[in-house]
């Protein structure tokens, strides 16, 4: 095995090393120079480049290269392009160019934009992100790349995500210098832990709703949940077992580093964890890892699952965004073993814990979707509001330093050294253990917990890295004109946790009683994606990401554009899709059962009017009601989407939200209610048992 795995392991990727071996030694310093700094690539070492990767590609058996993108509808895409090029004799040879590595030429009409780009401009382009490493899948070399309009403005999740992560290394940079670090630049590293289910195939294709909308429209909650707590760690099925021997194979070659997998909260669920890696490539790799585990699952006769919310009443999925800043050789949130280490740990842990109180309406909004407004706030994952646990030991050390209000720049040394010295060495044991929290701090990391798992974490770590590059430079600005620099950090240290300490909470996150004690400080709820959406105007938002040159406001106005109308045509697909089952399939089924249920009543009378049809009268007093509850709200429905249809942008949203949710709930509920009642043979869809059980 261990043989096996080390041979397979990045046979796909033309990463560092097949570069190292197959490049001209001066092509190879050019290419190990942008990759450590993102320095441009010049056309000739880009056309040398591209002609190994190529003859490279072409032994492994691709025949196509194309541009790997993620434009915002939240998922990768990709055109391909054979390597073809025919001569005039009728032959042909495989080419690839530098300026064909370099840029690629979309029509990017068709990908959603926000008004940002008229179809008659409808030229995008491409362009190589050579941080990311290119790879092989089904036979074609895929070529991680930012997507872009003619005129520069991003179109895409990882334009702004490279942009944030340079303005977070310039602004760290700055304040390492100050601590006499002389680093050339910073990164921040992600490690995403994915959840998903696994379900039949049979019963995902029997089931017209999760075709179309990923979840499951209708269901009665089955007669077991996750109450028992057995699934979470348990022994896996044999067919779950192989799928993820299948999986570990394939993303290895991938050189993607999946690490832990382990059986989740509810039944069928699952997940699995990568070891952590620089943003932007931790991205590619989650987004890659979700293309590959659709793939592999069918292999098994398995569908995977990575809506937020497949299934009523058992937990969604997220997708932890474990989140952290490093530069060579140190992790910047590792608390040091000396005063001094500790002194620049807590720079970092204020700045972070700064940003997101100053920015939690902003980070809010980047976990914002319909499947996700599913899980948040639902008992089983973060609430809506954002708040940090930083755990009980670096509590009390925030204390410590806050204790002593005298003056913040000139507070005696001695106890600010004292302050500083009872900053301990974490262990994650003592610090992990509060799941309630949105954001917590988990020993050398803070893992931001609300994201879902169909997600793309671009968006919130473009937020993070950027908010968090805001309060550095505030720092560095600071910190360069001090004249005692230990004093001044405390100083700073101080005010911060003074002025921001209403983001901190270590209770439970869960309870009813948070939900009001965070009204009082002032923090933000925002409970579903229409309430959410808004700050992304908010003109102290909008500088934020114009300071930085991350997205300006015309682009930020693009997404928010993007992301309503995306609100509305998943409310919109679900809420058809609802309707069409319900009047094509369950009312229809509700009716045969009853239709049968009193034909056999009348036969049972036929043979003597004296023989109880007691059971049968209230079997279809019941679905009766159940099936008129059902007609009423499909009506209501369908009045409703006629008028939807006649507004746009937020006053949609707004309906979808405030009046059409409402009218789908109730659908189901008198659906899933009949469920309960009409017999097995008759209700057209399998059930939650069935699919989470197993159950026959
Ligand atoms: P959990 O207890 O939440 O299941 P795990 O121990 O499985 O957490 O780790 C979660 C993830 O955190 C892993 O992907 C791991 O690689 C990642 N991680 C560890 N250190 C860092 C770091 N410095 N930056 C980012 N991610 C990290
Ligand atoms: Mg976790």
């Amino acid at each position: 095995m261990e043989m096996k795995t080390k041979d397979i392991y990045g046979s796909l990727v033309f990463n560092e090393h097949v570069m190292k071996e197959r490049l001209p030694k001066a092509t190879y310093k050019s290419m190990k120079a942008t990759l450590e700094s993102g320095a441009p690539l010049d056309i000739d070492v880009a056309n040398i480049v591209a002609s190994v990767m190529k003859d490279w590609a072409i032994e492994h058996g691709a025949t196509h290269y194309t541009h790997w993108f993620q434009p915002l509808t939240g998922i990768t895409s990709e055109k391909h392009d054979g390597f073809i090029s025919p001569n005039s004799d009728g032959t042909a040879i495989m080419e690839f160019s530098g300026k064909e590595l370099i840029k690629g030429e979309p029509d990017a009409s068709s990908f959603p934009s926000g008004g940002l780009r008229a179809t008659a401009e409808a030229r995008g382009y491409t362009a190589w992100d050579p941080t990311s490493y290119a790879f092989i899948k089904d036979q074609v070399l895929c070529i991680p790349t930012a997507f872009c309009s003619y005129t520069g403005e991003a179109l895409d999740e990882k334009t702004p995500l490279l942009r944030s992560m340079s303005a977070l290394s310039e602004q760290a940079c700055r304040v390492l210098r100050l601590f006499g670090k002389d680093v050339s630049h910073v990164t921040t590293t992600v490690g995403p832990e994915q959840e998903f289910f696994l379900i039949k195939k049979e019963d995902y294709e029997a089931r017209e709703d999760l075709i179309l909308t990923g979840r499951t429209l209708f269901g009665a909650f089955p007669a077991k949940g996750q109450e028992l707590e057995e699934h979470y760690f348990g022994v896996m099925r044999p067919v779950v077992s192989a799928f993820y021997q299948d999986l570990d194979d394939e993303l290895w070659k991938l050189g993607i580093p999946a690490k832990t997998k382990h059986n989740e909260v509810a039944p069928a669920q699952h997940e699995l964890a990568p070891i952590f890696d620089t943003t932007n490539i931790a991205i590619d790799h989650n987004l890659l890892t979700m293309e590959v585990m659709r793939k592999v699952a069918e292999r098994h006769g398995l569908v995977c699952l990575q809506h937020e919310k497949p299934f009523d009443g058992v937990n969604g999925s997220g997708k932890h965004n474990n989140w952290s800043m490093s530069a060579p050789g140190m992790n910047l949130l590792d608390p040091g073993d000396t005063p001094k280490e500790n002194l620049q740990f807590l720079i970092f842990l204020a700045a972070v814990i700064k940003a997101v109180d100053e920015y939690q309406d902003l980070l809010r909004v980047t976990v914002a979707s319909p499947g996700n407004d599913h899980r948040l706030g639902a008992q089983e994952a973060p609430p809506a509001i954002i708040s940090i646990f930083v755990g009980e030991e670096l509590e009390a050390v925030i204390e410590a330093i806050t204790a002593d209000d005298d003056s913040y720049t000139a507070a005696p040394k001695l106890k600010m050294d004292l302050g500083v010295d009872v900053l301990p060495k974490f262990t994650k044991d003592t610090t992990d253990r509060n799941r309630t929290s949105p954001f917590a701090f988990t020993g050398n990391k803070f893992e931001f917990r609300m994201p879902g798992s169909a997600m793309n974490l671009s968006n919130a770590n473009t937020v993070l890295n950027t908010a968090v590059a805001k309060e550095l430079k505030g720092y560095a600005d600071e910190l360069e004109q001090a004249e005692d620099f230990d004093a001044a950090v405390i100083a700073l240290v101080k005010r911060t946790i003074r002025d921001h300490k209403r983001i901190i909470f270590n209770g439970n996150g869960y309870s009813e009683e948070w939900e009001a004690e965070a009204a009082k400080r002032g923090l933000y709820n925002l409970k579903s994606t229409v309430d959410a959406l808004p700050v992304i105007l908010s003109e102290k938002n909008l500088k934020l990401m114009e300071e930085f040159n991350v997205l300006s406001r015309v682009e930020m106005k693009s997404r928010y554009e993007v992301e309503l109308e995306h609100y509305s045509k998943i409310l919109h697909i679900e809420a058809r899709t609802m309707l069409g089952m319900s009047r094509r399939k369950l009312i229809p089924a509700a009716i045969a059962f009853q239709a049968d249920v009193a034909a056999g009543a009348s036969a049972k009378k036929a043979v003597s009017e004296t023989v109880s049809t007691r059971t049968e009268e209230r079997i279809l007093a019941s679905v009766s009601q159940d099936v008129d509850e059902m007609d009423v709200a499909a009506d209501e429905l369908e009045a409703l989407l006629n008028k939807v249809y006649k507004l746009n942008g937020m006053e949609a949203a707004r309906c979808y939200h405030d009046e059409i949710i409402p009218v789908m709930a109730r659908l189901r509920a008198a659906a899933d209610h009949a469920e309960n009642i009409c017999g097995k043979d008759y209700w057209p869809l399998p059930t939650y048992s069935q699919m989470l059980f197993y159950v026959e």
